[in-house]
Order: C-alpha cells, then structure tokens, then sequence
C-alpha cells in the first residue's frame, strides 16, 4: 500500500496522547502539524514537487525514527515524521514519489496507560530571516501559501 500524504486522508484517530488537528493541545505547546492516520509499512509519497533538503531524526534518545523533509520550488519545508527514508539528500522528486516507509511510532508511546494511533505528522515551514514560521498543511498551496 502507498499513499500521498494529503488532506484528504483520514486523520489520526484522538488517542492518549492527543489530536491530530493543526493547533491541537499538546500541554504547554500546540501541535504545528496535521497527523494523518497511517499503517507502518504504507509506503509515503511525496506532498509536492521538489528536493530532498534534510533526513532528520525526531527524537535524540532514539535515532530509529526519522524524518524526511522535501522543500518545494516556493521554498516550503515539507515534513513527513516517522517515514523511514529511502532517498537521499539534494534527490529532486515529483509529487507522488515514494520518499520512505511508514515507521510504527505507536510503538515508542505503547505503555499501559496510554496508547497512541500510528500515523504520520506533516508540517509545513517556512524559514524566515525571524526563524521559522509553520503553516496548516490544509491551508497551504504551492505558491500562494
Ligand atoms: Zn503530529
């Protein structure tokens, strides 16, 4: 199975640990992404049109999980968190090209007391000369974000 990440998916189910909406409560922080629901394994294509600029690594404590970041022709940041890489950095990639595999972050906030939903975060940055500013996935289009 493969999907594009995109506003059409289903979001992450509310679980344990919180919301999937963009500005969703996570304690003191609000949460800069959309999660959308996904299976581990499901194969991620890309959102939009571009180059790969950054495998990044969410969590320093356990560098298994990764992130894969394309930035756009209107030099938009795309996130996808925990998507295991299969390109490399300065890739040039068209919308729909498969840029990694599902990682199962379910996994690293299994405990008995609270559960999350597998899926995969999404954000969109913009890097500015004042530092980052986020945008709400559903809202963006390229070039007029
Ligand atoms: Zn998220």
């Amino acid at each position: 199975m493969a999907v594009v990440i995109a506003a059409i998916l289903k979001k992450r189910q509310p679980d344990d640990l919180g919301r999937g909406e963009y500005g969703a409560s996570r304690g003191s922080r609000i949460h800069r992404g959309i999660d959308y629901a996904c299976t581990p394994e499901t194969e991620i294509l890309s959102p939009v049109a571009g180059k790969v600029t950054k495998l990044g690594y969410p969590y320093s404590d356990d560098l298994s999980f990764r992130y894969v970041e394309v930035t756009d022709l209107f030099g938009f940041a795309h996130r996808l968190f925990y998507c295991l890489p299969c390109v490399g950095v300065g890739d040039d990639v068209a919308r729909s090209t498969v840029v990694g595999v599902a990682q199962d972050i379910a996994k690293r906030y299994d405990t008995e007391l609270k559960k999350m939903n597998n899926h995969i975060h999404y954000e969109v940055i913009k890097y500015t000369s004042n530092g980052k500013v986020y945008y709400d996935p559903e809202n963006y289009r390229s070039g007029d974000a």
